[in-house]
């Protein structure tokens, strides 16, 4: 068996204090087994919490342009070594080879952003009420930061939170997701060698409960970064006590397709972003709600094209959707498709495990739903789209905005009143004109609303608001007290 991989505190790889391990498996062959990780508990947590404090003072005193240098350093790393990392991460994780390249291309972009950000960080000036009196904002790191992600993007997720932490001075606690360690490891490994000072950035992995919630408990950490599913978001919330916290939670995301859509570019658009990492993205596109006037047509469109799609090892350049992440979420797909044909849902194709080796689901297409459905309110993360029929443009907000989730969202129309009227209505943190509902660029800001999260935003420049805090600065040069309020003839 081969060497268990470690933890990395303090600017060394440890093994964890209870010596135990745990197994990472490839979802298109669990027989595979990608390596052996250490189970990180409290101790290890505690130790890496220590090491991010020690190191606190000289990396935030260290000029955000210089540290941007490290990230520019990592960016290029990151781009020399694409192909290895997209291929490993198509192999922990399942995605397929295109979509891996593109989850590491979106950790280059991330990095030379967020290095770049090192020379920007703006505060802004403006007068003050009184005179020979100077006023501005100015950009403070906030300390350590407890960093918890998932592992449906295990390279740019631990990205778009890495990078905007250390270009704002904080220190790091990450925990990654058990599904995808390796994929941690490696992105550690690349910062470590593209000269991060030790403790800056301390890696523990291990089970939600016993590293995560003590990170999420630690009074030393003083912010905590989540993305996740909405029930682990809301134990956080209640559990950090006082430390800024960010969230970003599921979807339940939909496509509109009115009548006078271009059909043959929607339906691209929905096989994208129903059935593109296997409905594993939180932005993907689970249910289509469509115009009743073609829904026949689009129903055959859809069944036609479904019917194409290959599953099998996301290697195989033949692959178009790789397999579910682990067992519990295959046995979940089937649990809905069985409550989708208990509700009444007409099942269009798929709805079964295929006879393979991983944890492959068939890609799934219900028609005939109605909005109160559990499958069209509730996040599945597996291949399953609804397809709810509406009457017209009206009925179509209100299908859309059914929902408690508010990420991500799309209308295809030629009609532009009607997509400014879309952009106005849909309650979601983003929308889509005639494109699928996932693509994320690194430099608009990412995040949703209702219970998609607590309104913090990710990415672009809003993305340095959740890793700092604003410092407001007066300088008096009058060379007397002058009151604010008071002193203003
Ligand atoms: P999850 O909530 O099960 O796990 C996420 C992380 O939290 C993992 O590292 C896990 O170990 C940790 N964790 C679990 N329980 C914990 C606890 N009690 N205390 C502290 N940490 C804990 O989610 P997942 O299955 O890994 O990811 C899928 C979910 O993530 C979906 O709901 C998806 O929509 C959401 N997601 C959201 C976004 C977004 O940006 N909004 C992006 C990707 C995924």
């Amino acid at each position: 068996m081969s060497t268990p991989y470690k933890l990395y505190i303090d600017g060394k790889w440890i093994n964890s204090e209870s010596g135990e391990t745990f197994p990472s498996l490839n979802p298109a062959n669990p027989k595979d087994i990608v390596g052996r990780f250490q189970l990180g508990n409290e101790d290890d947590v505690n130790k890496a919490v220590d090491a991010a404090e020690r190191a606190f003072k000289k990396w935030s005193e260290t000029p955000a342009p210089k540290r941007g240098q490290i990230l520019f350093r990592a960016a290029q790393m990151f781009r020399e070594r694409k192909e290895e990392l997209a291929r490993l991460l198509t192999r922990e994780m399942g995605k397929v080879i295109t979509e891996a390249r593109g989850d590491v291309q979106e950790a280059i972009d991330m990095t030379e952003y967020m290095a770049g950000e090192g020379r920007r960080m703006f505060g802004y000036t403006t007068p003050s009420e009184l005179r020979d009196k100077f006023c501005m904002t100015i950009r403070m790191p906030i300390g350590i930061c407890g960093l918890i992600t998932p592992w449906n993007f295990p390279i740019a997720i631990p990205s778009w939170k890495i990078m905007p932490a250390l270009i704002c001075g904080d220190t790091v606690v990450f925990k990654p997701s058990s599904d995808t360690p390796l994929c941690a490891i490696k992105l550690v490994e690349i910062l470590e060698k593209a000269g991060l000072p030790k403790g800056v950035l301390n890696l523990v992995t291990g089970p939600g409960e016993a590293a995560g919630m003590t990170i999420v408990r630690h009074e030393k950490v003083r912010a905590i970064s989540f993305t996740g599913h909405r029930d682990t978001g809301k134990t956080i919330l209640k559990e950090a006590g006082l430390k800024k916290v960010g969230l970003e939670l599921g979807g339940k995301n939909g496509i509109i397709v009115m009548d006078d859509a271009d059909l043959n570019l929607a339906l691209d658009g929905l096989i994208w972003g129903g059935y593109g990492t296997t409905g594993q993205r939180c932005t993907a596109a689970s249910r289509v709600i469509v115009h009743e006037k073609i829904k026949e047509k689009f129903e055959k469109m859809l069944v036609n094209r479904i019917k194409k799609l290959k599953l099998g090892n996301g290697l195989n350049p033949k692959t178009d959707v790789g397999p579910l992440i682990n067992k519990a979420a295959q046995d979940k797909s089937k649990s809905y498709v069985d409550i989708g044909l208990e509700e009444g849902g007409k099942l269009l194709i798929g709805g079964k495990v295929p006879r393979m080796n991983g944890f492959f689901f068939e890609p799934t297409l219900f028609t005939d739903c109605s909005i109160d459905m559990r499958i069209s309110q509730e996040e599945i993360f597996g291949p399953i789209v609804s397809l709810i029929p509406v009457k017209d443009f009206d009925e179509a907000i209100e299908a859309m905005n059914s929902v408690e989730y508010g990420l991500s969202s799309s209308i295809y129309t030629k009609d532009m009143r009607k997509a400014f009227l879309a952009i106005q209505r849909i309650e979601a943190g983003i929308t889509y004109i005639n494109s699928s509902t996932i693509g994320a660029e690194v430099h608009l800001p990412f995040g949703g609303v209702k219970h998609t999260g607590i309104g913090t935003r990710e990415a672009g420049i809003l993305g340095i608001d959740e890793f700092s805090e604003v410092k407001t600065v007066y300088v008096d040069y009058s060379g007397k007290l002058q009151k604010a309020q008071i002193d203003i003839k």
